[in-house]
């Protein structure tokens, strides 16, 4: 396992110091500035990812959700989208699926909860079919073997413990559940890293100054997309965690990926 594993997985020797970005911070520390970016970018958040992306990530996000292929059927089938945000993920399930369908976002952050509940009540879900909880993805509030899927987009990597992150989802699932996990990942193209490279850390920055007045918190994600554990370690941790039949797909030359596994 490499140092840049070890440290996401938390179980290394130095565990008591991970990274925010490239910066190396206390463990304990970690959760609190994430938290403080995402209180910055809330208000902005689904205007600089379109921006941010040029809107690919609507068509990842639309090839998570195909590839979880949630049932249309009335059949009770409950969704857990963790980090979930401002709510794109589960908002897209619910319109692709059936009436039996409902989902829970659940997200340590209130400033990004507040702009998805009211994503939600201008799209007409009720809280019997989209329910906001705030909570830690490391530390679930809710019992053992209660979803059919989990889905977590976006958001593992600004989790500090991935592994306990990777556990919980395990813990909630009920057996023949799916996870389904969409992230940055690593760039397998020669010439395509390169340009991605100019991309994250010449242009984003610059385009958060510009578009919502503040670089720095686009200077962290981008840094902490390059901290995450490349596709096969990332696919390892999620065997780890106990799932099964694990596989992934690169998305956009694997500018991300979608790592899937079941709990069987
Ligand atoms: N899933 C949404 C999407 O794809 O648009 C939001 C992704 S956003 C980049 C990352 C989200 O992870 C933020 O809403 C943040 O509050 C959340 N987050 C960070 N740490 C978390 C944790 N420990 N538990 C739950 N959510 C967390």
């Amino acid at each position: 396992m490499s140092d840049k594993d070890r440290e996401h997985a938390g179980d290394g020797p130095g565990a008591d110091v991970t990274s925010f970005g490239f910066r190396p911070v206390a463990v304990e520390e970690r959760q609190g500035l994430v938290n403080a970016v995402f209180a910055r970018v809330a208000d902005r958040y689904d205007l600089m990812n379109d921006l941010m992306s040029g809107g690919l990530h609507r068509l990842w996000k639309s090839d998570l959700v195909g590839w979880l292929a949630p049932p249309r059927s009335a059949a009770p089938w409950h969704l857990l989208d963790v980090a979930g945000g401002t709510g794109d993920v589960a908002l897209k399930v619910l319109e692709a699926g059936g009436a039996g369908i409902s989902a829970i976002i659940c997200d340590i952050s209130d400033a990004m909860l507040r702009v998805g509940r009211k994503r939600a009540r201008q799209a007409g879900w009720g809280e019997e079919r989209l329910a906001f909880v705030q909570g830690n993805g490391e530390a679930l509030p809710f019992p053992d073997r209660s979803f059919d899927a989990y889905t977590i987009a976006f958001g593992i990597r600004n989790i500090t413990h991935v592994d306990r992150a990777l556990r919980e989802a395990f813990r909630v699932l009920r057996p023949g559940g799916r996870f389904l996990c969409l992230e940055f990942s690593e760039v397998q193209m020669p010439l395509l890293d390169r340009l991605y490279d100019a991309w994250s850390f010449g242009a984003i920055p610059r385009l958060g100054q510009l578009a919502a007045g503040d670089a720095e918190p686009y200077r962290y994600l981008v840094e902490s997309i390059r901290r995450f554990p490349p596709q096969e370690r990332f696919a390892e941790m999620i065997v780890e965690a106990g799932f099964e039949r694990v596989a992934y797909r690169n998305l956009t030359g694997g500018i991300a990926a979608i790592h899937s596994g079941w709990r069987l």
